[in-house]
């Protein structure tokens, strides 16, 4: 009797620990899982991403469902893709750099100028309380809300329009990223940003190339920092209209 009672508290155990182990290698079979944890450990972590919070959220949005399906195994990779319309998603570690120059936390509200993929504005939608994000080309706006409703993050709003402008009913906020090339600051930009808050922006230092720049907000007037060397796709719309 007493050796029925141990075989079946083994049986229980045993079972018990194959079923828990066979879920954590099925888990480890979704080979987007794995790729998602490589690229943070190979290309963030490794280099200059330390921020806790944003190598977390890059380990959870699905960059995956945000590129063509046709280059679902390549969104893990060290390089920006491309899009619908000529656009491209930028490459993982320019997406972590930026968000991390941010410095977001829980309760702010961002505004992003260039939604493309809706990707970027997974990672800050996982950071901050509201993001709002502007694109100027309807196809793509419609595409990005409709993968970010799929995908449940509901806390990103996104409008067709021209970012030059900002989105005034929304402002101030607390940081602002433009994910285009401009080839100055936007002033209403500035105008709509926090005292205090930061902006990250691609500044066009020549045709092929830009300068990734921090612009803080202090006592009304922008204060710029040079980031790093970078390549975006241009600021179309009114900038194009605008001197420098
Ligand atoms: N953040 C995006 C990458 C954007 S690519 C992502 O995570 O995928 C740059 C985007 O800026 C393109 O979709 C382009 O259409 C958009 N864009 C260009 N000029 C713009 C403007 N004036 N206002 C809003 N969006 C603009």
């Amino acid at each position: 009797m007493k050796k029925k009672g141990i075989w079946i508290i083994s049986a229980f155990v045993y079972l018990t620990f194959f079923s828990t182990l066979d879920f954590s290698f099925n888990q480890e079979k979704d080979p987007y899982v794995r790729l998602r944890k490589r690229m943070v450990e190979r290309q963030l972590a490794a280099r200059d991403i330390t921020d806790p919070d944003v190598l977390d959220a890059m380990s959870k949005v699905p960059r995956h469902m945000f590129v063509r399906p046709s280059d679902r195994r390549l969104a893990y990779n060290d390089y920006p893709l491309p899009i619908e319309e000529g656009q491209t998603i930028s490459q993982p570690y320019i997406v972590a750099l930026m968000t991390q120059h941010l410095k977001v936390k829980k309760g702010d509200r961002v505004l992003e100028v260039g939604t493309g993929s809706g990707y970027q504005a997974a990672v800050l939608s996982q950071l901050v309380d509201q993001v709002f994000s502007v694109e100027i080309k309807e196809n793509l706006a419609k595409r990005s809300s409709q993968i970010l409703k799929d995908l449940n993050y509901n806390n990103v709003n996104i409008k067709v329009g021209d970012g030059y402008l900002g989105w005034k009913d929304h402002a101030p906020f607390d940081a602002i990223i433009v994910t285009c090339a401009a080839n100055h600051i936007p002033p209403l930009l500035i105008e709509q940003l926090k005292e205090g808050g930061r902006m990250v922006i691609p500044l066009e230092r020549t045709s092929n190339y830009q300068t990734l720049t921090l612009v803080k907000k202090k006592d009304g007037k922008p204060v710029v920092e040079r980031i790093t060397d970078v390549r975006f796709v241009p600021m179309v719309g009114e900038i194009k209209k605008k001197k420098k």
